[in-house]
């Protein structure tokens, strides 16, 4: 194998290198070793701690992705995800794409996704971590999507940005009858916004917000209870619905 390679045990899970030798906390992982392997390959460090290629995914990525200030969490994409409706044959349509973690997410399972970032550099970075995941059905589009939306007949779109309820009218014309919108927004204040600003086309479906409560397991120390640290509130979801043709 050539360039990243994933590898997993019972113990740990990390990208490596296969054009050179690794050092790792478990020994060293040799370039020649991993010349022939491939995805079920067995691979032992010099101190003889066994590893497995394997093929990563999502949340593999998720830990190794550039990640800039906001970033939609796994709870979050879960409950998205759940609720949007998209399958293997919708198009997705997002704002703002900020890391891409969403644009991801949401790319793994749909047709397509088209994703509009305003900031160059952070663009950049979406792109960047769309490729590292490998991929091949997203545009990122470096553009502010208030001046204009391409495409139409969306099945989701999913607006992260601080001002979605000026964008209600315009992306509600971009989809499809029966499509979503979801709209993410740590205020309150920001979803009565929206909510005044929907067009008569789109009718709230749901208003959520969703918690994942990680819990410690660490079965040799009897430890098995909730964590005493973590993630309290990110964003509330409202989703709407695409009802009728009207605007
Ligand atoms: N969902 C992203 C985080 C998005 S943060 C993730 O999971 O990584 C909000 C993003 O919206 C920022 O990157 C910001 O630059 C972008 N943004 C704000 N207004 C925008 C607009 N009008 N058009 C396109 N992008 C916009």
């Amino acid at each position: 194998m050539k360039g990243k390679v994933f590898l997993l045990n019972d113990a740990a899970g990390f990208f490596i290198d296969a054009d050179r030798d690794t050092n790792t906390e478990f020994g060293i992982i040799k370039a020649k070793d991993l010349k022939k392997a491939k995805p079920g390959s067995r691979i032992k460090t010099h101190t003889g701690k066994v590893f497995f290629v394997a093929d990563p995914s999502l949340p593999d990525f998720y830990r190794r992705m550039i990640r800039l200030p906001q970033i939609i969490t796994p709870k979050d994409i879960g409950s998205i995800i759940a609720h949007s409706g998209i399958d293997r044959n919708s198009s997705v349509l997002e704002a703002g794409a900020g890391s891409g973690f969403a644009t991801c997410a949401m790319a793994s399972i749909a047709k397509n996704v088209v994703s509009y970032e305003i900031r160059k550099d952070f663009a950049k970075v979406a792109r960047k971590n769309v490729d590292l995941i490998g991929l091949d059905n997203v545009t990122i589009i470096n553009k502010d999507i208030k001046k204009g939306i391409k495409g139409k007949g969306f099945d989701f779109v999913l607006l992260d940005l601080p001002d979605p309820w000026s964008l209600a009218e315009k992306v509600s014309r971009s989809m499809k009858i029966g499509g979503r919108l979801c709209t993410y927004s740590p205020s309150i204040i920001q979803v009565e916004r929206t909510i005044k600003a929907l067009p008569p086309a789109l009718r709230v479906e749901t208003l959520i917000t969703s918690n994942e409560n990680p819990w410690k397991v660490e079965m040799d120390r009897d430890i098995l209870r909730p964590e005493s640290s973590g993630i309290k509130h990110t964003a509330f979801l409202l989703f709407c619905r695409k009802v009728s043709a009207d605007t």
